[in-house]
């Protein structure tokens, strides 16, 4: 199944991996092999969300709301 990766930070969101050469554009929709040989690059149906890796701090959202207050 096709997937998104994430970092898991401490404050409990996910957020999806930067892109090298993609930043702002989003999420990336990572193609699995089925999808890339039985469906010529087509993304499956469903997506899978996984956690990539956990991060020790907050995400970005979080730490500038933190600035702010
Ligand atoms: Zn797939
Ligand atoms: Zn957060």
């Amino acid at each position: 199944m096709c997937y998104i990766l994430y970092t898991l930070h401490i404050c409990g969101h996910w957020i999806p991996q930067p892109t090298p050469g993609n930043a702002g554009n989003g999420p990336v929709l990572r193609i699995c092999k089925e999808s890339e040989t039985m469906r010529l690059g087509r993304p499956c149906p469903d997506t899978e969300h996984k956690v990539a890796n956990r991060s020790q701090g907050m995400c970005d959202p979080c730490l500038w709301k933190r600035v702010k207050e």
